[in-house]
C-alpha cells in the first residue's frame, strides 16, 4: 500500500504500524535501520539520493518517524525535535515575530509558561493567560491585530481542563490567528485537532507517543503547506531536531500507542472507581466522570478520556505527600505517559516553580498517570497507600 493510501484509507492502528516506512529496497528491513549518519555521498555536486545531504537538514529515521506522526494526527507533514519545548520554540518562532502576540493557557504546562515567559518574552513576544475551557475569556485575551497564536492544551495539567477545539479554532481563525493544540495528553489516539479546526499540533513525544519512559522528544504536525514549510525552514535553521536513535525510540512507541492508549484508559477508569468511592479521597478530577464540568465536550472531541487522573485527599498536604510516598507500583516521579504508573505531588514537584502565581495547583493535590500493569495491583497500591 502506497503512502498516500496509508494516510486516506487506513484505520489509526495500521498507520501506527505502517505509515512513513516502505519495506527497505534492498533488504526487505521491516523497521527502519537508525541511520547514524551526520552526512550522505552525492552522486556528483548536488546528486542527492532521496534528498538527503546533512542530518540537521533531514535523516531517513526521522523522515520515518516524521511522516508516521503526520499520518496519524491526519495532517500534511510532521516534524521531530530533540524535546516538547524545541517543538514548541521552533513553531512559536516559524510564526510570530517581535511585537506580536499569542493567548496561552491559564494552567499551562510549567515548562510551557517558563518558555513564553523567560525566553519569547524577552525576545519580543507578548502573552496572555486565559482559562481554555472558557470561550469568552479565550475572545476577550486576544488582540486583534497584533495576536498571532491562540495556544492551548486539552486535556491541561494537571487539573484536566477541557478546552472546545473546534470553538476556539473559530474564535482564532475570526481574529486571524491560528490555532495550535499541544495534544501530548490525549495523544493522537484518542483525539485530532487538525480534524477539528486547528492549525498545528505540538507533541512531547517523551509522554505517550513514546511511551516507555526512555526518551525525550518533541514534534509537530501541521496541514497547511505554506506554514509546514516555514516550521521546516526554521527546523533546520534552528537545528533543534531529533537524532536518529531517539526518532527510532518514539516511532517504535508509537506503532503500539492504540493498545497501550486504550490499556491506559481502561485501567484509568477502574482507577477513578476505585478513588470515588474512598472516604479519604476528595474531589477525583477525570474528564470521564460526567459531573467534570468539561466532559460534554470531551466526550465529543476525544475517543476515550486518557490515563491521567488527579485528586484531592482529605487529609490536606501532608497526607497527600505521605500517599506520594507510600505507593509501590506507582513510582514517585514527574512525567507521564509511559507503560509503568506514576504517582506525584504537582505541588511540590511539576508545579511547584507556579507557586503564588495564578497557576498554583491546590496542596492537597495527587497526580497520576496511570500505567498498563493489572489494575487490581494499581488499585491494591492505591488502597495501602491511602490507609
Ligand atoms: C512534557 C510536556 C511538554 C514539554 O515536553 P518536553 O519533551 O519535556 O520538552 C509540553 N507540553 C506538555 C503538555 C507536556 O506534558
Amino acid at each position: 500500500m502506497s503512502e498516500q493510501q496509508h494516510r486516506n484509507k487506513s484505520g489509526f492502528e495500521t498507520r501506527a504500524i505502517h505509515a512513513g516506512y516502505e519495506p527497505d529496497a534492498a533488504t526487505g528491513a521491516v523497521i527502519p535501520p537508525i541511520y547514524a549518519t551526520s552526512t550522505y555521498k552525492q552522486d556528483g555536486v548536488g546528486g542527492l539520493r532521496g534528498g538527503y545531504e546533512y542530518s540537521r537538514s533531514a535523516n531517513p529515521t526521522r523522515t520515518a518517524l516524521e511522516g508516521n506522526i503526520a499520518a496519524l494526527e491526519e495532517g500534511e507533514r510532521g516534524f521531530a525535535f530533540a524535546s516538547g519545548l524545541a517543538a514548541e520554540d521552533t513553531l512559536v518562532r516559524s510564526i510570530c515575530r517581535p511585537g506580536d502576540h499569542v493567548v496561552i493557557p491559564d494552567d499551562a504546562y510549567g515548562g510551557t509558561f517558563r518558555l513564553f515567559d523567560k525566553v519569547e518574552k524577552v525576545w519580543g513576544l507578548e502573552h496572555s493567560p486565559a482559562p481554555v475551557s472558557d470561550l469568552e475569556k479565550v475572545a476577550a485575551a486576544i488582540r486583534p491585530g497584533q495576536t498571532k497564536v491562540v495556544w492551548v492544551e486539552t486535556p491541561t495539567n494537571p487539573l484536566l481542563n477541557i478546552g472546545d477545539i473546534a470553538a476556539l479554532a473559530g474564535i482564532a481563525h475570526d481574529a486571524g490567528a491560528l490555532l495550535v493544540v499541544d495534544n501530548t495528553f490525549a495523544s493522537p489516539y484518542l483525539q485530532q485537532p487538525l480534524t477539528l479546526g486547528a492549525d498545528a499540533v505540538v507533541h512531547s513525544t517523551t509522554k505517550y507517543c513514546g511511551g516507555h519512559s526512555d526518551v525525550v522528544g518533541g514534534a509537530l504536525v501541521v496541514k497547511d503547506l505554506d506554514l509546514a514549510e516555514k516550521v521546516g525552514f526554521h527546523q533546520n535553521a534552528m537545528g533543534a531536531v531529533a537524532g536518529p536513535f531517539d526518532s527510532w525510540l518514539t516511532l517504535r512507541g508509537l506503532k503500539t500507542l492504540a493498545v497501550r492508549m486504550d490499556r491506559h484508559c481502561d485501567n484509568a477508569e477502574r482507577v477513578v472507581d476505585f478513588l470515588t468511592s474512598h472516604p479519604k479521597v476528595g474531589d477525583v478530577i477525570y474528564p470521564g466522570l460526567e459531573t467534570h464540568p468539561g466532559h460534554e465536550v470531551a466526550q465529543r472531541q476525544m475517543k476515550r478520556f486518557g490515563g491521567m487522573v488527579s485528586f484531592r485527599v482529605t487529609g490536606g498536604e501532608s497526607h497527600a505527600l505521605q500517599v506520594c510516598e507510600r505507593t509501590e507500583v506507582f513510582t514517585l516521579g514527574e512525567s507521564l505517559g509511559g507503560v509503568e504508573s506514576l504517582i506525584e505531588h504537582p505541588g511540590r514537584m511539576t508545579h511547584a516553580s507556579v507557586a503564588g502565581t495564578d497557576l498554583e495547583v491546590p496542596a492537597d493535590l495527587v497526580r497520576l498517570s496511570v500505567g498498563i500493569e493489572t489494575a487490581d495491583d494499581l488499585i491494591a497500591d492505591l488502597e495501602r497507600a491511602l490507609a
